[in-house]
C-alpha cells in the first residue's frame, strides 16, 4: 500500500540561508494576504470568490510589479495561493472559518515548497532545498520514498525545521495471533489487559510544575513592563522569558509525540487486534476530574496514531461504545457489580470473589467486547 510519511527534521541554515527563509515566508505571507483581499472584495461584490487558476497567472504580473518577488522559491508563493484557495473552499463547504490575514507577529513563520525535478532532496547530512541549497540537517532517520513537498518552519524558539512528507510503499506486518484492550487511564496513561501500566506521569508532572513557575514569571514581567510604560516588544526580560517558556513547551510537545509514536508502534508490531474505547474527548473534557489527565497525555493523539499505523500495517482497531461499563463489570464471571465512583482503585466481585484492579478489569473487558464485536461484524460479511 502506498502511504504519505511525514517526517520532521532540525535544520541548521547559515546566516545568509536564514535571510533569505525569513524572505520567502515574508512574500508568502504578502501574497496570501493580498489575494485573500482581492478574493474578500470579490466576494463582497458578486457573492463568488476567485479561482487558484486566475490567481495563479495574477501572479506572474505581480511578479513584474514587486521584483523582489523574484527573488524567493516560486513554488513557495505557488503555495501560498493554493492555501489561500483550499482554505476558500473548505470555507464554502462550511467545513471551517473564513481564511485571515496572516501576521508577521505569528510565533510560528512557515513556508510550503513542492517538489520538482530533484529541487528537494536528502545528501549525505545535507538536504538540498529549492534556492536556499544544501541546508546541514539532523539526520535521525533516512526518507523513504517519493518526496511530495517540504515545509521550512522558524519556531518561536529561533531554532528551524523542515518537515517532509514523503509517499512510500508499506508492507503489512507479521500477524502475531495476539489481540489486545487498551484502557485510559486515570492514574496511568494506559492500561493495557496483558496487565501492564503504561505511565508518563513523572515527566509530564515535573515539566508541568516548571512550567507553571516559568509562566508566572512571564506575566510578572509582562506587569512590571505595563507598569513601566514600556512596549511589550522591547521589553528585553520579558522577551527572554517568552522565550524560554516557549522552549520549555517546546521539549514538553516533542517528549510527548516521541512516546506516543514509541508507544503506538510497539502495540501495532505485538497485535492484530487493537480494542479501545471509543472516547468523546470532548464530552469528557466537561469533567473536570477528567480534563486534566485527558488533555495530559494527548489520548486522542494516540488513538490517531494506532489508527494510522493500524492502517498501513494490515492490523485491526476495534472501537467500542463509550457507553459500555467497562469497569462495571467482572472480567472473571461477567457479572456486572454497579457503578463504581473514579476512588475506587480496586474491588472484590460480589458474586466470584475474584479481587480486580479497576482499571485492569477494565481493559479486559474493552478486549472481551472489542472481540466480541469484531467477531459479529467479521461474520455479518
Ligand atoms: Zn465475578
Amino acid at each position: 500500500m502506498s502511504v504519505n510519511k511525514a517526517y520532521k527534521f532540525r535544520i541548521y541554515p547559515t546566516k545568509q540561508q536564514e535571510i533569505l527563509i525569513a524572505k520567502t515566508v515574508g512574500c508568502s505571507r504578502f501574497v496570501f494576504n493580498r489575494f485573500l483581499g482581492q478574493w474578500n472584495d470579490t466576494y463582497k461584490e458578486t457573492g463568488k470568490g476567485l479561482t487558484y487558476n486566475s490567481c495563479s497567472a495574477e501572479l506572474t504580473q505581480l511578479k513584474k510589479e514587486f521584483v523582489w518577488l523574484k527573488e524567493v522559491d516560486s513554488t513557495a508563493l505557488q503555495s501560498s495561493l493554493k492555501n489561500l484557495s483550499n482554505s476558500y473552499t473548505r470555507f464554502f463547504k462550511k467545513q471551517n472559518q473564513a481564511p485571515r490575514f496572516k501576521s508577521k507577529k505569528n510565533p510560528v513563520q512557515s513556508y510550503t515548497t513542492k517538489h520538482t525535478n530533484g529541487n528537494i532532496e536528502v545528501v549525505n547530512n545535507k538536504i538540498k532545498l529549492p534556492k536556499l541549497g544544501f541546508v546541514r540537517f539532523a539526520k535521525s532517520r533516512e526518507v523513504e520514498g517519493r518526496i511530495l513537498h517540504a515545509t521550512i518552519r522558524r519556531n518561536p524558539t529561533g531554532k528551524y525545521f523542515v518537515s517532509i512528507l514523503a509517499e512510500t510503499e508499506v508492507q503489512p506486518l507479521e500477524k502475531t495471533e495476539s489481540s489486545i484492550g487498551i484502557d485510559l487511564g486515570i492514574t496511568a496513561f494506559a492500561i493495557l489487559s496483558d496487565g501492564r501500566m503504561i505511565d508518563n506521569n513523572k515527566f509530564t508532572s515535573k515539566m508541568e510544575k516548571k512550567l507553571t513557575r516559568e509562566q508566572r514569571k512571564l506575566s510578572k514581567r509582562a506587569l512590571n513592563a505595563k507598569n513601566k510604560g514600556i512596549n511589550l516588544l522591547d521589553a528585553k526580560n520579558y522577551q527572554k522569558q517568552k522565550c524560554k517558556v516557549a522552549r520549555i513547551h517546546e521539549k514538553v510537545t516533542n517528549q510527548r509525540d516521541d512516546f506516543l509514536n514509541k508507544l503506538s508502534t510497539e502495540i501495532i508490531k505485538n497485535h492484530d487486534i487493537i480494542c479501545i474505547e471509543d472516547l468523546n474527548t470532548k464530552g469528557m473534557l466537561c469533567n473536570h476530574k477528567l480534563a486534566k489527565s485527558i488533555s495530559d497525555v494527548s489520548w486522542s493523539a494516540f488513538v490517531t496514531k494506532l489508527e494510522y499505523k493500524a492502517k498501513w500495517y494490515g492490523k485491526t482497531i476495534v472501537k467500542i461504545s463509550r457507553w459500555f461499563p467497562s469497569s462495571q463489570i467482572c472480567s472473571d464471571c461477567g457479572h456486572q457489580d454497579g457503578k463504581k465512583s473514579l476512588e475506587i482503585r480496586d474491588w472484590t466481585c460480589s458474586v466470584c470473589h475474584e479481587h480486580h484492579d479497576r482499571d485492569i478489569n477494565a481493559s479486559k473487558n474493552i478486549l472481551a467486547e472489542g472481540l466480541k464485536s469484531f467477531v459479529l461484524a467479521y461474520t455479518k460479511i
